[in-house]
């Protein structure tokens, strides 16, 4: 019989596992074997950035996200955080070591292919990015009228992602009509309305004060539930600690314990 100590670690699906998948008896159980063939989501194995002109702004960088998992990534102010997210989002590129999204080795993208690799993730920055002078109906359609499908099925996923985020009924309001919560609404809606299954966020409560930053992580939260891989960057170490998930600690450009995962107790 499995052992049944409680593990943070969770499934894609927000199932505990004994031991994050392997008991005291050695046995492997369902998820990690399935683990074991699946690659994943995000891997980084000997990743270094140095910026033309400017120092290191990671080096020796190395972890796994696996499908399905929520995850922080937290340091001081320059530690990296952004640089290693332009990373994943193929903003930027190493200047060591790899880096692989759901197996792909990013490194071997060309130019053109980059927005169809974008196209698996959705991406959150602090100062929201929206377009002020279209609607939110607008700014959320976005990525879908890039892809270029048929307007009935964009209509009908705008409302989908804003009745997610909780804001159907805003479509045809501005977004600088809205308070700061709410226009963050709207870019994690533009955000996953072509459901992507990665999340990334770049201090996506930098602007907020400690309730609308809850409610918004809240909102993560329940995109993880339902199996979407959320990598969140953020300083915020009260909120973080209060999520109960991974984090992962960057200082100065290294990951903490020789690139291991720390956990927030
Ligand atoms: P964080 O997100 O943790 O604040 P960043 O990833 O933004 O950290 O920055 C890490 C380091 O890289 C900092 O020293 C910063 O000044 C430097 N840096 C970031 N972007 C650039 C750039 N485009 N050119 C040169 N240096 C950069």
């Amino acid at each position: 019989m499995h052992c049944s100590t409680p593990d943070p670690r969770r499934t894609p699906r927000g199932t505990p596992e004994p031991h994050g998948g392997r008991c005291t008896c050695g046995i492997r159980t369902e998820g990690a074997r399935a683990r074991a063939r699946v690659p994943p989501m995000i891997r980084f194995d000997n990743v270094g950035k140095r910026y033309p002109g400017g120092h290191e702004a990671l080096a020796g960088v190395s972890f796994r996200l696996e499908r399905g998992e929520m995850a922080f990534l937290t340091g001081h102010s320059g530690a990296g955080k952004s640089t290693l997210l332009r990373l994943i989002a193929l903003i930027e590129r190493p200047t060591r070591g790899q880096v692989l999204l759901d197996g792909e080795n990013l490194g071997r993208v060309r130019r053109r292919r980059v927005p169809y690799v974008r196209r698996r993730m959705g991406i959150i920055f602090q100062d929201y990015r929206l377009l002020h002078e279209r609607t939110v109906f607008d700014n959320v359609a976005l990525p879908l009228v890039i892809e270029g499908h048929p307007h009935a099925e964009i209509a009908r996923r705008v409302r989908a992602a804003l009745d997610k985020v909780g804001l159907l009924g805003r479509e045809r309001m501005l977004p600088v009509t809205l308070s700061g919560g709410e226009q963050q609404r709207v870019s994690i809606a533009r955000a996953v309305v072509h459901k992507p299954p990665l999340l990334l966020a770049d201090e996506p409560t930098g602007n907020l004060d400690p309730d609308l930053s809850r409610e918004i992580m809240e909102l993560f939260e329940q995109f993880h539930q339902v199996g979407v891989t959320v990598l969140i960057a953020s300083h915020d170490l009260d909120l973080i600690r209060s999520m109960g998930h991974r984090v992962l600690r960057l200082r100065a450009g290294r990951l903490d314990a020789a690139g291991l995962p720390e956990r927030v107790a």
